[in-house]
Formats: structure tokens, sequence, C-alpha cells
């Protein structure tokens, strides 16, 4: 990256995103001063030929133009970290991977394309990786030039020059809006917003306030922001110059949207798009396998308005909505055996997400729990009469199962116990889904490693039963 050329720039946190900065930096002429406390993570930094600095040293920021965090590393909530604080009071400017992306295009990187590239960014609560997955499907599948990054795909500091007319698809989760000092995308993308990370941020309000920095700095040439809840329809308020304003394209998953305005929503099933109070075009979502309920239809109206922005037909979009097959552990299709369907939905870490799961579906036997997060789980209460049985996982099992009342519900605690009870009381028609409604790492490294034991602990059961008839 350029910006920092000849200068002293300190990177705290050695993991994907720190090392994508690290070389980046070090590749524009910038001196670098990495630092992580895990000794792992600074041998593999000095294996790469960098010479860790302490950072928590006193001074050790003295003469650096930057500090570049990792998104895990607090900065202001719950508590600053010490490094951090000490950038603060030496008035050393802290920023990420994604700042110092944006600050080095303002540079004019991609001055030698005739036709610049286009960056867009995916944020919001829940769907971010999803709409950003299917952005790039469509885009590739067009045979446009498409590259998938931020917290999905590699690093932005590590993609490969777009080329002519192509396209950076960037996903952003709050940790990373948050930090980044530019943030200057040709389009921004919002999908919805429910209360997630608040220790981080303190509160919904700084939530929102990380989320909404893409559309307020600088402005991005297009906004495509849902609608569904109040700060959606802000968003979009504070967007648009005037009711017709082309600029500002909304989203619904729950609806009609009328108006002068450009609009993509789905209803009953179908998308529609509306533009200057007429239908553009319609498509029916029902025939998309990988895309399967509501949630997943306001995914896929916010990645159609992006391809319309974009310049794809709506005939194309179509063909690729169609062939798209959902992202791991997300609303994933894993296993159907004796009429009972077993989907892993991993990802659904909060209660909003794992409500839409559970709306997705019926006579669910619901496998749940793990670290309860901040926002409770008041999103869940409308659902659970689509829930057969709850299986609950989880170091605080038992605490979790309280939430679920009246539902029946047994206290599993691990995951293979969980799975075999279910799929042993499952009866034909059941579906079987993994939608914890909590964060994993009371069990797991990760959501990922969550979901794939639930894949393995899956295909045990149905051994066993193959076994057993
Ligand atoms: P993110 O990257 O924002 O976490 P994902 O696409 O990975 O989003 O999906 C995360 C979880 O949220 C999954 O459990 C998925 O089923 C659910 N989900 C996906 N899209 C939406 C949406 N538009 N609204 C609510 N929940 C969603």
């Amino acid at each position: 990256v350029r910006g920092y050329e000849g200068e002293r720039v300190a990177v705290l946190g050695l993991g994907r995103s720190g090392m994508s900065a690290a070389r980046a930096l070090r590749a524009g002429g910038a001196e670098v001063l990495p630092w992580d406390d895990g000794e792992a993570a600074r041998d593999k930094a000095a294996a790469e030929g960098f010479a860790p600095v302490d950072l928590t040293r006193q001074g050790a920021l003295q003469g650096c133009a930057a500090l570049i965090l990792s998104p895990g590393i607090p900065h202001l909530y719950p508590a600053p970290n010490r490094v951090v604080a000490a950038a603060w009071a030496a008035g050393v400017p802290v920023d990420n991977d994604i700042g110092l992306f944006f600050r080095s295009l303002a540079t004019g990187d991609w001055d030698i394309y005739d036709t610049p590239p286009k960056v867009i960014a995916v944020t919001g609560s829940n769907g971010k990786s999803t709409t950003a997955a299917l952005i790039h499907h469509l885009l590739t599948e067009a045979g446009r030039a498409s590259q998938l990054a931020g917290n999905i795909g590699r690093g932005v500091l590590d993609i490969d020059p777009p080329g002519e007319g192509g396209v950076v698809v960037l996903e952003l989760s709050s940790y990373q809006t948050d930090l980044a000092r530019a943030l200057t995308p040709d389009i921004a993308v919002f999908t919805n917003l429910s209360p997630d990370h608040l220790d981080r941020h303190g509160g919904l309000g700084g939530y929102f306030a990380a989320k909404r920095r893409l559309f307020v700095e600088g402005g991005p040439d297009r906004a495509i922001i849902g609608v569904d809840e109040d700060e959606g329809r802000y968003l979009a308020n504070q967007m648009a110059e005037a009711p017709a304003d082309d600029r500002l394209i909304r989203i619904s998953a729950a609806g009609k949207l009328s108006g002068p305005g450009w609009s993509v929503f789905a209803r009953k099933g179908f998308l529609a798009e509306w533009r200057k109070g007429r239908q553009v075009a319609s498509l029916d979502l029902r025939a998309m396998p990988g895309l399967p309920g509501a949630h997943n239809h306001q995914n896929a109206c916010a990645a159609y308005a992006a391809a319309r922005c974009l310049g794809l037909a709506p005939k194309v979009i179509e063909k690729g909505l169609t062939s798209f097959q959902g992202l791991p552990h997300r609303s994933q299709l894993v296993a159907e055996a004796g009429g009972v369907r077993f989907v892993n939905d991993s990802k659904a870490t909060n209660a909003d997400s794992a409500a839409r799961a559970l709306a997705a579906f019926s006579r669910i036997r619901w496998i749940c729990g793990g670290l309860e997060k901040e926002g409770g789980l008041g999103a869940l209460a409308p659902h659970l009469g689509n829930v057969a049985k709850a299986y609950v996982i989880g170091r605080e099992a038992a605490g979790f199962a309280l939430h679920l009342g009246d539902t029946p519900h047994e206290v599993c605690t691990a995951m293979a116990t969980a799975v075999a009870r279910a799929a042993a009381e499952a009866q034909p028609g059941d579906t079987v889904l993994l939608a914890p409604a909590a964060a994993s790492f009371d069990q797991y490294d990760n959501f990922e490693r969550r979901g794939e034991d639930f894949i393995a602990e899956v295909a045990r059961a149905l051994d066993a039963t193959n076994r057993a008839t």
C-alpha cells in the first residue's frame, strides 16, 4: 500500500489481517513495527523477516505515523487495549487494513485503468457474508472479474490487481468499519440491524454508528439499504436528496415498496424491481435452491440491486441466483434420511439470525445453546411454535434452557448427545436444525468448527441407524 513510504508504522495483532497489513506496508516502503501478545504469532512474523517490537513498552510508539489494529483488539469498549490508549496519548492515528486499503486507493492506485475498478462494501448485522458471496457469484457468472475480500474471502490487502472494469466485493463487520479512517466504496450495502457485539460498541447506538460510517463519510455513489427496521429507514432518508433520487435503492423482504424512487423487494416468494413508480422486473425466488427463507430473499434483493448498479440485466441475474449454492454453515442442508432433513446453520450466533432459521422451517428438532450474547433471546419467542423439541448444548446448557419456557427441551450439553437424541426422536417430515442463537467459544474455536462437528455427528448418527436396520 501507498501512503506511508519512508515512515514508521506500528502493527498490533499479527493474525491474518495484521500480517497482510505488515506485508503490504513493507512492500510500500514503510518501516514496520509488528507486535502480538502471542509468542507463536511473533515467531511467524519473524519467520517472514519482520523484527517484532514490544509495543506495550513505554514510548514504543515514538515517531510512528500510524498504529494499525487487528479487528479483535478492544479500542474503546469494554476498555481500550493499553497500546491503543498510548497511541491516543501520543497523537498517533489508529487505523486498520480496510483504512489502509482506501487510503492507498485515494493516492491513485487505480489511475492506470481506463475503466476504474469498483468497490462494493457490504455491512449489516446479518446476511453480510451471504450477500457479499452472492454479489461475487452473480458477477463471476456474468463474466465480470470479481474478487471477494474482507471478512470473507481474502484479506483486502492481499487481493490481486482487479483489472479493467473489475470489482472488489468487501464484507465489512462493525469492528472493521468502526476503525477504518477512510471508507470510500463506490457502492455501499446495509442489510439490516439487530443487537450484536454490543459490548464492543458501548450499546446499540454505538453499534449502529459503526455501521453508519460507511454512508456518511463522503458517501458512496450508490447506497443499497434494507429498510425493514427504523435504523435502515433513517439511513435511507439521509442518503436521498429527493424522493426519486437514483443514488438510493431501498430493499425489503417485508412487503411492497412503492414511491417514485428505486426499490427491490421480495413478496410471496417473488422479487420485484420498481423504478419511478413502475415495475421493471420480477423473478421467482422459490426456484432458488441456495436461498431458502425470507432472510435469504432479503439477501437476494440486496445482491440483485448491487448487480443492477453494475449494469447486469435481470435475466442474467436470475441465472446467477438460480445457480448459487449457498454458503456452508448458513441454512446448509447436510443430509436427508428417512424423510428427516439435517440443516447446519451454525452461523446463527445471535437470536435474530436463529429466529430467521426457525421461521424458515417447521417441525424443528432444534439444537441450540452456547455462549449467550448480550441482546437477549426475545427475538426467538414468536417462532418457538415451529419447534417440536429443543436439544440444548453448551457449557451453560441448563441456564440457556431456562429461556425456552414451555417449549419441550432436553439439556444435552455435548453436540454428540444432542444430534444422537434429535436423530433418534425425529419423525419423517421433521428438520433437525443447528441454529444455536449463541456464540461457539465456550466449546469450539469458532462457528465453523461447531458446524463441522454437527456434520460429523449427523454422519455418525445416520451410520448407526443404518447399521441397526
Ligand atoms: P453475516 O456475515 O452478517 O454474519 P451470514 O450471511 O453469514 O451473515 O449469515 C449469518 C446468519 O444469519 C446465518 O445463520 C443466516 O441463516 C442468518 N441470515 C442470513 N441472512 C440474513 C438476513 N438477511 N437477515 C437475518 N438473518 C440472516
